[in-house]
């Protein structure tokens, strides 16, 4: 069966033009970055290119404000609990971050609470954007840190990070942004937003996975992640992943060359799905904001249908997309994000996400379309009228 993949918010496969950089390193050049020989002189000079390759991309000043990480998780752990570890009982105890992070930001805090921080999860309107005046009258002396999401998973909504920084360095405060679904999607410089932290993650954007890095500003002070040898200037110890660095330096340059290009072509596709299924379906609703939001990100709540069915009967046609919910050991919980938003969880719960990426086209599209289309009428005709 030729599959359709949909879920691109999810991963992206990895670009083969990435895979041969990748190569090399994963044979002959084994070295390891730390030898002062030839074998890790060669190691050493490849993570330096690719670190200067993701320091371009995102208009970082040095490339020494760059540290490799395993990838978005570990890069937002770092970033909060850095500073968090750092500031503690100096400072001030308090955090401030939105009700739709991602996971690995919200249980992170939710972490940092029983630790003795004190955590604000500023709310969101109905599609998804925080209140710049709230945000403001949050801040307090002791806030160390403002950590807000960029472009948001499950909806795409993109906040208006620039406005935020500004806000906080009028306070003082650094902010941490989790940029991971941002990057090769929209133009991220650090210097035009402001912030002090940035997440990203390669699998995300046809690199490999398990590799990501950390946007560090100069003079921000947070504390060291991983402690033993003294990789990564000291800030996260352990011999470099090799391979998948100068693989995520490999995917920058791509996302780079391409973001224009790509990002085009990602709009067009959008707005067929979009269009498409607003013709052949009725009441259907789509989360997120019409106009701050990542192109390439399609959520639709379809009434009286349950989502999961619905992504069920699509994978048996060879269709892969995500539901809006998060799927936890067999119950369904209805997505945090949707329900933010003041989605009921009936709603929510018959929500599919369709994220588009580089590698789909207008057949494929066409075809979701008609295959949506079929299988929502027959999920409709045998169940009754109400949200399921
Ligand atoms: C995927 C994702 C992450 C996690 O990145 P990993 O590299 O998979 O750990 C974090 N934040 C957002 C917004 C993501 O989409």
């Amino acid at each position: 069966m030729n599959h359709i993949y949909l879920d691109h918010n999810a991963t992206t496969p990895l670009c083969p033009q990435v895979l041969e950089a990748m190569m090399p390193y994963l044979t002959d050049q084994f070295g390891n970055g730390s030898s002062i020989h030839f074998y890790g002189r060669q190691v050493r000079s490849a993570v330096d290119k690719a670190r200067e390759q993701v320091a371009d991309l995102i208009g970082a000043k040095s490339p020494g404000e760059i540290v490799f990480t395993s990838g978005g998780t570990e890069s937002d752990n770092y970033s909060v609990k850095g500073v968090a570890l750092h500031q503690k009982n100096s400072c001030g105890n308090h955090i401030i971050t939105t009700s739709i992070e991602h996971s690995a930001v919200l249980h992170t805090c939710e972490h940092l609470e029983k630790h003795g921080f004190e955590v604000t999860y500023l709310p969101v309107d109905r599609h998804g954007l925080i209140s710049l005046d709230q945000l403001r009258e949050t801040i307090r002396n002791d806030t160390i840190l403002i950590s807000i999401i960029y472009v948001n998973n499950e909806i795409g909504t993109i906040q208006s990070m620039a406005e935020i920084c500004g806000i906080a360095q009028d306070h003082g405060v650094p902010v941490h942004t989790d940029a991971v679904q941002a990057i090769g999607k929209i133009p991220v410089d650090v210097e035009d937003l402001g912030v002090n932290l940035l997440s990203l993650s390669a699998h995300k954007f046809y690199g490999p996975k398990g590799v990501g890095a950390n946007y560090v500003r100069r003079r921000t002070r947070l504390a060291n992640f991983v402690h033993g040898g003294a990789q990564e200037r000291n800030r996260r110890a352990g011999t470099e992943n090799v391979a998948a660095i100068v693989g995520m330096g490999e995917a920058v340059e791509i996302a780079k060359r391409d973001l224009q290009e790509n990002s085009d072509r990602i709009v067009k596709l959008t707005n067929r799905l979009r269009n498409g299924l607003r013709e052949k379906i009725e009441n259907i609703y789509e989360n997120g904001h019409s106009e701050h939001k990542d192109p390439g990100t399609l959520s639709i709540s379809f009434e009286s249908v349950s989502g999961e069915m619905l992504l069920m009967r699509l994978d048996m046609e060879g269709i892969c997309a995500s539901s809006g919910s998060a799927c936890a050991s067999g119950s369904v919980e209805p997505s945090h994000v949707l329900a933010q938003l003041g989605i009921p969880p009936e709603v929510a719960q018959s929500t599919v996400r369709f994220s588009m990426g580089s590698t789909n086209t207008e057949e494929q599209i066409d075809e979701t379309i008609e295959k949506v289309t079929e299988i929502v009428a027959q999920i409709r005709s045998v169940q009754n009228s109400s949200w399921v």
